[in-house]
């Protein structure tokens, strides 16, 4: 293999330029050629990608985005935009292919793979941490420090004013950005979407404990059952009368910014792995870590299978939230 073109497709993420890096640095160790493909499929299908030097992916490690740029490509799902891809692939010669993006991305990849028998490894790049086969992905550590960092701050004017606060966070179908921002921040409720949201018991376990909270913080994922922060604070207003009740869409602000420590390492660790996996022959494979162990699975079963937040930070959320008997005791 003399070629290998990298590319970032789909939302971006914090850490997807250090994947990028570890990629070029790699292959330009193992004597291989990196070629850079800007804006994802997008790019790929409009002829748009250059060779990447050292120089090129020096000075990135730090940063959030990503220098390749990212795109959603409708035309990438058609048989003809497909091929107007591979004709470019074919005509600068690529021979392998390390795409870095969420399960779309990774069907698009499979398909090409099949298409033109090219060799390709997916890399989970995606905040939401939706993806199976990894503990985590690319993003998701950077993407909670950013939440966490927002809700201590909505944590001063909740307490100081008792009231009781909907912090909506980024996960239109998985709740692990809630449930563990939830966790880091002290938080007393998450609302995912994995699990059924009944508001008329959330109504009254914040009646019933708030005498002993100086506020209340409810993170909600965008794709909750029962709406979104700001539909849902309307919903139990007239359940919880007498409480001031406020929310807060944090938004964008959690795709950007410098990347973790833990992000930094996933993601040079992986691009690093992804070289040497497609060299040694592998291909449709998505690595992921497990522990502190890089894993691979067939992108085949991560794209098929969904990634379930630890039930156990639910029932760890509760415990740690509601009242038990022997305070009630001591109070009265
Ligand atoms: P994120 O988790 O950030 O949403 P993603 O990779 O899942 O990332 P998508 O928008 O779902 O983001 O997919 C990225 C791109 O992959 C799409 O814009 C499209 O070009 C390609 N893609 C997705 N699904 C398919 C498909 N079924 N067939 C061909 N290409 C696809």
């Amino acid at each position: 293999m003399k070629k290998i073109a990298v590319l970032t497709s789909g939302g971006d993420s914090p850490g997807m330029n250090a994947a990028i890096r570890a990629v070029v640095k790699t292959a330009l160790y193992k004597g291989v050629v990196p070629f850079g493909i800007y804006d994802g499929f997008m790019g790929m299908i409009e002829g748009r990608g250059k060779v990447l030097t050292y120089n090129d992916v020096d000075n990135i490690i730090q940063y959030g985005g990503t220098v390749l740029g990212s795109a959603r490509c409708e035309e990438f799902r058609t048989l003809e935009g497909r091929k107007k891809a591979i004709a470019f692939l074919e005509k600068e010669g690529v021979e392998g292919l390390v795409v870095i993006g969420g399960d779309g991305s990774y069907t698009g990849a499979s398909l090409l793979s099949k298409e033109m028998n090219i060799p390709i490894i997916g890399l989970p790049g995606t905040i939401d941490n939706d993806i199976f086969g990894t503990d985590h992905t690319i993003g998701f550590d950077t993407a909670l420090n950013t939440v966490i960092d927002a809700v201590d701050k909505i944590r001063d004017t909740a307490s100081s004013h008792h009231r009781v606060f909907f912090v909506e966070v980024m996960g239109r179908d998985a709740g692990f950005i809630a449930l563990h921002s939830a966790i880091a921040s002290g938080a007393e409720y998450a609302l995912i979407p994995e699990e059924k949201t009944d508001l008329v018991k959330l109504s009254a376990d914040i009646r019933e404990n708030s005498g002993a909270r100086r506020g209340t913080i409810i993170i909600v994922a965008e794709g909750d059952d029962a709406g979104n922060a700001m539909e849902i604070m309307n919903k139990v207003k007239p359940m919880l009368p007498g409480f001031d009740l406020r929310h807060s869409v944090l938004g964008h602000i959690q795709r950007g910014g410098n990347p973790s420590v833990k992000d930094r390492i996933l993601a040079t660790r992986l691009g690093n792995e992804a070289v040497h996996r497609l060299l040694a022959g592998e291909t449709n494979m998505a690595l992921g870590m497990k522990g502190d162990e890089i894993v691979a699975c067939p992108i085949s079963r991560a794209i098929k299978e969904h990634a379930m937040p630890d039930a156990r930070l639910l029932t760890l959320l509760k415990e740690l939230h509601t009242i038990g008997g022997s305070e009630r005791a001591l109070k009265n």
